[in-house]
């Protein structure tokens, strides 16, 4: 894990990554963690009334696919509902990330983090990106190295 500090707009930002995520998105492998993997999976929240919502970043009213008293989990991951949230991670996936070097390895992060505009200004672009980046660079060498060692 480490720690990068950036001022953004005069903002202090810490950001927290996963190196064990970042060997695997190097070796073409599937993350351990959502954030960096293509589409969101199958994480859903449940709350204390067991209203069962797509992600618990998304517990609001149109992420709602319903209750677990009246329906069967397998049949809520598995629902249309849940797909398209899931496909709508890189659906909505603004040209900038689509063309970054390192979208391997990040797909555009969290859809939650997705609240500024991109530099050309179209909008849905991760507030991390900036520092995201700068971790990528400094990690690819070793990355390189260990994927390939990881992948014998
Ligand atoms: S590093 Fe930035 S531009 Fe590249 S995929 Fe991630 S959020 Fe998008």
């Amino acid at each position: 894990m480490t720690i990068l500090r950036d001022k953004p707009r005069g903002i202090q930002l810490s950001i927290s990554l996963n190196f064990e995520s970042s060997l695997n998105r190097w070796s073409g492998k599937p993350s351990p963690i959502c954030y960096d993997n293509e589409v969101c999976e199958k994480s859903l929240a449940i709350e204390h009334d067991g209203s069962i919502y797509s992600c618990d970043h998304f517990v609001y009213p149109e992420y709602n696919l319903g209750n677990i008293k009246e329906n069967p989990i397998p049949g809520l991951m598995s629902s249309e509902t849940q797909i398209n949230f899931g496909l709508s991670k890189i659906n909505s996936l603004p040209k900038y990330c689509r063309e970054c070097s390192y979208l391997f390895a990040c797909n555009g992060g969290c859809p939650k983090n997705r609240i500024i505009k991109t530099p050309d200004g179209e909008f849905g672009l991760n507030y991390l990106c900036r520092g995201l980046k700068k971790y990528f660079s400094k990690i690819d060498p070793f990355m390189e190295i260990l994927a390939d060692k990881f992948k014998k």
